[in-house]
């Protein structure tokens, strides 16, 4: 097809979604299930109907605009992201790759194309694990992997659990074992979402095409010392959790460096100190463990690594160190014949690429735990995302948009 998305639609949707936002002048927030949220919600449901769209929403609240198909008993060709954000966030993470899906379908109805599949318009429930702590709700319940018992554990800062929200918004919750996805039963699905580094800027690329999601590992740590008194114990008596944590820390940070895979990431994010005064020797220190990495062997050989320094340090120091694994998520390779389809409507346009790695995780990561995915990376400006900063081009979005829209097509015209 030879139409081009129009970057004043996709401003024009970015810039009126971004207005459901509780702290105006001071970034987006739009939490799940929040006013904003769910007003939102309401307006792109009420956009996906003027699109011609018919919409269906399950037990998670997770959004499908339908296109249908001249087949549409075959299972359907997906696109889609989210609309929630992180606190303080940006206007296009997420919300770019629901918007670039809306442009895509109102370009090939207007061109009256031809298509076999269905084509979904899907907005998952809370990416961003904001109110919840967990991301990926929607698309971890599509996968099967967030039964109504794991999600009456998920409780929000009020106290709140997440199918109590559920029922208050008025779904049924005798739905919630509806929303599973059978393997099989959609086609492809590809997400188009911003870069979030600056691999793609640096590169003068407009296109990233996704070759591996990242997948985290988890793991809560504590470190049990001695706890006494600054000035009264010797360098050579104390047993300090903190000095201990901080070698600890660079051991990880020394691996991940070291690490022979093509990405890999590891971080201390969460630290607590006890008892944290000045002038006592800490006890006890407790902190979080994010390790990502595309490739899932090397990060199983990186932890066994980190144990092992752990277990040189706890004898060193005199301190004990217990891990508790909590996440090991897989990595997700992208459907190298969907990658394809997306590299050949580059060269057809005549779009800059380069193939790419995701560090962050996306709501794709889960949607292909039952479908084949593919993802479409546009620049960020100075790679800044999670943030008031974030920046995207929308010519640069309406590009993704034009090779997304001659990805649908060419899978849903593939039976
Ligand atoms: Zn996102």
């Amino acid at each position: 097809m030879t139409k081009q998305a129009s970057a004043a639609n996709i401003r024009h949707w970015l810039e009126t979604i971004n207005t459901y936002n509780s702290t105006p002048g001071a970034g987006t927030t739009r939490v799940l299930f929040t006013k904003p949220e769910v007003e939102a919600r309401q307006y792109v449901k009420d956009e996906m109907r003027k699109l011609g769209l018919a919409v269906k929403e399950d037990g998670i609240g997770n959004i499908f605009g339908i296109l249908p198909g001249r087949r549409p008993e075959l299972p359907p060709v997906w696109t889609g992201s989210h609309i929630d954000t992180v606190l303080h966030a940006g206007m296009f993470d997420g919300m770019s790759g629901v918007v670039a899906g809306l442009e895509a379908v109102r370009l090939i109805r207007e061109a009256g194309a031809a298509f076999e599949r269905s084509i979904v318009v899907v907005v998952y429930t809370s990416e961003e694990p904001t109110r919840f702590e967990l991301g990926c709700l929607g698309s971890r319940a599509l996968a099967g992997k967030l039964s109504l018992a794991d999600a009456c554990k998920l409780v929000d800062k009020e106290g709140r659990s997440l199918p109590e929200v559920l029922a208050e918004l008025g779904y049924d919750l005798a739905r919630f074992a509806e929303i599973p996805i059978r393997p099989g039963a959609v086609y492809g699905a590809v997400e188009l979402h911003i870069d979030q580094t600056g691999v793609l800027e640096r590169a003068g690329k407009t296109v990233g095409i996704v070759k591996t999601i990242c997948a985290p590992t988890n793991f809560d740590i504590e470190v049990t010392g001695c706890q006494s008194h600054a000035g009264g114990t010797s360098m050579e008596e104390r047993r300090d959790a903190y000095a201990a944590s901080c070698e600890i820390g660079l051991a990880l940070e020394k691996l991940a460096r070291e690490s022979d895979s093509e990405y890999t990431t590891a971080t201390i994010g969460r630290v607590e100190v006890c008892p944290n005064a000045v002038n006592v020797i800490p006890g006890k220190v407790k902190f979080s463990i994010d390790i990502r990495d595309c490739d899932f062997d090397a990060k199983e050989r990186l932890v066994a690594k980190l144990k092992a320094a752990i277990a040189v340090i706890e004898e060193k120091r005199g301190v004990q160190v217990s891990l508790t694994e909590y996440n090991n998520d897989q990595p997700m390779h992208c459907n190298t014949a969907m990658m394809a389809k997306i590299e050949a409507a580059c060269h057809r346009r005549g779009i800059s690429y380069q193939k790419v790695i995701s560090g962050a995780f996306h709501d794709s990561m889960l949607v292909g735990e039952f479908a084949p995915v593919a993802m479409i990376f546009v620049p960020s400006k100075n790679g800044i995302s999670h943030s008031a900063e974030e920046w995207t081009e929308f010519a640069d979005i309406a590009a993704g948009t034009d090779v997304l829209m001659d990805t649908l097509l060419a899978m849903a015209n593939e039976v």
